[in-house]
């Protein structure tokens, strides 16, 4: 067995062989076709707990500038840096009955960022707000999500609890046509897509699911109804109650320690152990916020990405356990480019890994007394192959006699679900309630889904047109024969483990597009030469560590088990590079994507005068 520090060749080939055993244990044939939808009709999650309504409303017909489709951070930033612009109608679509995005859907017990909120949260220099944690609970979260919303004179216009069905260019007069499940049928100058990456819940595909009898619900639906309490705990309800987890990863890590603390017994069902990292959660400090300093967080978020993207900084101003890992990280980020000697390079980056899982590994040997528990909780692959998680509460956890810890790898997951219960490995275990915190359908959202169709020029839809050659983009943002049309999220760009700061990026940079076509009183349309010009960009120094993947564990990151998707899908260079380019860009080209206007002129049309008030 490799001990921690055994860093020897021999040991490395004793690990290398015990990873590649534990991922031939669980990679599955139907790959990501294990999964299901959330479907309400299985009656495994209400709708919108979180909201009353929605109330009636007529259907709305009316034109406005832009129409923002999604009011997760991604929508929200994307109207306030549009209003900085001066543009005044913003109609943010919003499926919640609030805006938030995810922040808005996740409500668990326990729920946090594990990503440092002084540089998470966006907007901290223009709203003044200092978050009181190092890491913020979902609800300080959601409340600057609608902070920035009311700012930014969001609600005005907003439609929430409204979900978009189609997109639809209408030639004659330069506009989009944006449908919804409500009956509206608005017009919008300029749509921008910000539907996000991890929007709809999935549940794995157990023989069964549908046969229990207990109460079930996914944990970005959380049913408080049910259980009692708020997201600080206190859930009398479970108080009687045998409580099955499914899902042990990012969102299981937060909601287990809750759980075990409120449930009668918690029974953990565990198919692949997470890492989890420490977290020393502590009140913001004023060192972390630089009190008078003006820009303090727009420099730390600088330097965060440029540490987590493998940057060389002065200063690592956040200091945690993600930049602590960087190194090991930036092996996973489009930035990593290899110099020198190759072999040299991978033996030095295989023992660092193996260093870092090593301590993971003995820090569930420090803290779980049991030690066939502790056996089960340990992760047997490199760094990063599934996304790391932090927590000091989930391995105490284990050390309760009212938790039960049941590793499913042997059987591939739990085998059935019963009327009454789980079962694995022939034993059945009895339960009031099922929650399953198995996340979402990765990637597949919004118009890559087919979810929402988008008709363009001439009614060609964007998906058809992506048929043959895959998704064509420039810079991730704007599609030929898609006039006007802004798309965000994770599309031959880059991203970064800090991704409310990617979509800010983003949204500045959605603003200025609508700025200059105003200006210029043009449409924004790239050509197919630029099109695929920067494709060979992002073709020309693809990441070569698809290697790494193929050999992790399987999961989301890798398409569960399959490698990642053929043809050039991010930026090569990294999210500091990726910034720069666009601020250049902008600066210097880009009237290149600027054309006619087909419909009547904007500058010339009768405008009426519209007043955003605050919610
Ligand atoms: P994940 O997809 O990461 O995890 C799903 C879990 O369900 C895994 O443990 C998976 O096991 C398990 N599972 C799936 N099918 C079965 C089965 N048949 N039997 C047993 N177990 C099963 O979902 P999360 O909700 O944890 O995370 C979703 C996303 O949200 C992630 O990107 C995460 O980073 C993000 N997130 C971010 C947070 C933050 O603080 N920034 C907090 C929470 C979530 P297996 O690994 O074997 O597939």
């Amino acid at each position: 067995m490799t001990t921690p520090q055994d860093l020897s060749p021999h040991g490395l080939a004793e690990l290398r062989q015990r990873y590649r055993l534990e991922r031939e244990r669980r990679v599955r044939p139907d790959g990501a076709a294990q999964y299901r939808d959330a479907d309400a009709e299985f009656g495994y999650y209400a709708a919108d707990p979180y909201t009353t309504g929605p109330d009636e409303r007529e259907p709305v017909r009316d034109t406005v500038d832009v129409a923002v489709i999604g009011g997760g951070f991604g929508g929200i930033l994307a109207g306030a840096h549009t209003r900085r612009q001066g543009v005044e109608r913003i109609r943010i679509v919003e499926r919640g009955g609030d805006f938030g995005g995810t922040w808005y859907w996740n409500r668990y017990p326990g729920v946090h960022c594990d990503i440092e909120s002084h540089v998470y949260l966006p907007m901290l220099d223009e709203t003044g707000y200092v978050p009181e944690w190092k890491y913020a609970p979902g609800d300080e979260i959601r409340r600057h999500a609608v902070r920035i919303a009311r700012k930014s004179g969001l609600y005005a216009d907003a439609l929430l609890s409204t979900g978009v069905t189609s997109l639809t260019w209408d030639e004659a007069s330069g506009t989009w046509i944006v449908a919804t499940d409500r009956g509206d049928a608005f017009r919008a100058t300029y749509v921008i897509n910000a539907t996000g990456t991890l929007t709809d819940p999935k549940l794995p595909g157990i023989p069964g699911i549908e046969d229990f009898k207990g109460h079930t619900f996914h944990t970005s639906r959380w049913d408080y109804g049910y259980t009692g309490g708020t997201p600080e705990g206190g859930m009398t309800g479970l108080a009687d109650k045998r409580v099955g987890i499914v899902g042990t990863g990012a969102t299981g890590i937060q909601v287990i320690p809750m759980l075990a603390e409120d449930a009668a017994h918690l029974y953990v069902f565990q198919r692949t152990p997470s890492t989890v990292d420490v977290r020393a959660n502590r009140r913001t400090t004023a060192q972390d916020v630089g009190a008078d300093d003006e820009g303090w967080a727009r420099r730390r978020r600088e330097n965060y990405l440029r540490i987590v993207s493998g940057e060389h900084a002065e200063r690592d101003l956040v200091a945690d356990r993600w930049t602590e890992s960087a190194g090991l990280l930036e092996k996973l980020l489009p930035s990593f480019r290899r110099e020198g000697d190759r072999e040299a390079f991978e033996a030095a980056y295989e023992a660092a890994d193996a260093a870092k899982m090593n301590e993971l590994r003995a820090r569930v040997d420090r803290t779980v007394t049991d030690p066939e528990t502790a056996r089960k909780l340990k992760p047997w692959y490199r760094y990063a192959c599934k996304r790391p998680t932090f927590s000091d509460l989930y391995y105490p956890a284990f050390n309760r006699d009212d938790v039960t810890l049941i590793d499913t790898a042997d059987t591939h997951g739990i085998e059935r679900v019963t009327e009454h219960g789980v079962t694995v490995g022939g034993v059945t275990y009895e339960l009031d309630c099922l929650i399953f915190a198995t996340g979402f359908n990765v990637g597949t959202s919004g118009v890559l889904s087919g979810k929402l169709p988008v008709h363009g020029r001439d009614g060609v839809q964007l998906l058809e047109r992506w048929a043959r050659r895959g998704p064509r983009t420039l810079h991730g943002f704007t599609t030929s024969g898609f006039p006007n049309l802004i798309q965000m999220g994770s599309l031959q760009n880059a991203s970064s483990v800090n991704f409310t700061h990617i979509l800010d990026e983003q949204a500045v940079h959605a603003a200025a597009l609508i700025a200059a076509a105003e200006a210029g009183d043009a449409l924004i349309e790239p050509s197919p030469e630029a099109e695929d010009a920067w494709i060979a960009v992002l073709a020309e120094g693809a990441p070569d560590h698809e290697w790494f993947h193929a050999e992790c564990t399987p999961g989301y990151y890798n398409r569960e088990g399959r490698g990642r998707p053929n043809g050039p899908s991010a930026y090569p260079h990294g999210a500091v590079a990726f910034h720069e380019l666009l601020g250049r860009w902008r600066d210097e080209s880009m009237g290149e994507v600027l054309r006619a206007r087909t419909g009547p002129s904007r500058a010339r049309a009768a405008r009426p005068p519209h007043r955003p008030h605050e919610h």
